[in-house]
C-alpha cells in the first residue's frame, strides 16, 4: 500500500508523477521564455535542458557532455560550459554545489533561493518551492552579515527509497 504524504514541502519529484506531462511542461515554459526574451532557444541549448530535466537527476558536467554526445551533439567543454551558465543567468538551471552538478529548475519564471533535497540512494534531487513551504531561505536574519545568496542542501533518503528497502 502507497501512502500519499500531504506536506507543504513535499515535492512531486519524490512522488508518482506523469513526467511526461512534467517534462512537456518544462519545455513549454522554457520555450515561451525564451519566446518572449527574444532569445534563441538553439538546439544545443534545448538538448542541455532536455537531458537535465530527463530524470531529475543532477548531472556533472561530463556526464551532460556524454549525453550530447550520445544525442549526436559533439560539444566541446567550452561550449557546454557557456550554455550551462546562460540557462543558469536565466534560472531554467541551477548548480548543486554539494554534488558539483546541474540540475534544471523545477519552478523557473521567477526569482527564488533554491533549495534541494537530495537522496543519497537515487540521486534524485527535488527542488523545494521557498513560496509553498513558508520557509525563507533567502533572507536569514544574521547579525553583522548581509546575505546575498543562499543555497540549501539537504541530504537523505526519498520514501520510494525507504520503502524499498524494507522488502
Ligand atoms: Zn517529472
Ligand atoms: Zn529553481
Ligand atoms: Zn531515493
Amino acid at each position: 500500500m502507497k501512502k500519499k504524504r500531504e506536506g507543504k514541502t513535499t515535492s512531486k519529484i519524490f512522488d508518482d508523477h506523469d513526467h511526461g506531462m512534467c517534462f512537456d511542461d518544462a519545455i513549454e515554459q522554457i520555450e515561451n521564455y525564451f519566446l518572449k526574451k527574444n532569445l534563441q532557444f538553439t538546439p544545443l541549448r534545448r538538448k542541455v535542458f532536455e537531458i537535465l530535466i530527463r530524470d531529475h537527476k543532477p548531472l556533472g558536467a561530463y556526464e551532460i557532455l556524454e549525453a550530447l554526445g550520445r544525442d549526436g551533439f559533439s560539444s566541446s567543454p567550452p561550449i557546454a560550459y557557456r550554455v550551462l551558465d546562460f540557462l543558469m543567468e536565466h534560472g531554467f538551471v541551477h548548480k548543486i554545489q554539494g554534488l558539483n552538478a546541474f540540475i534544471a529548475c523545477s519552478h523557473p519564471n521567477h526569482s527564488h533561493s533554491p533549495a534541494f533535497v537530495i537522496c543519497r540512494k537515487c540521486e534524485k534531487v527535488a527542488e523545494i518551492d521557498e513560496k509553498k513551504s513558508g520557509i525563507s531561505f533567502a533572507s536569514p536574519n544574521i547579525k553583522n552579515f548581509e546575505v546575498e545568496k543562499t543555497t540549501v542542501e539537504m541530504t537523505g533518503v526519498c520514501t520510494t527509497c525507504s520503502s524499498a528497502a524494507t522488502i
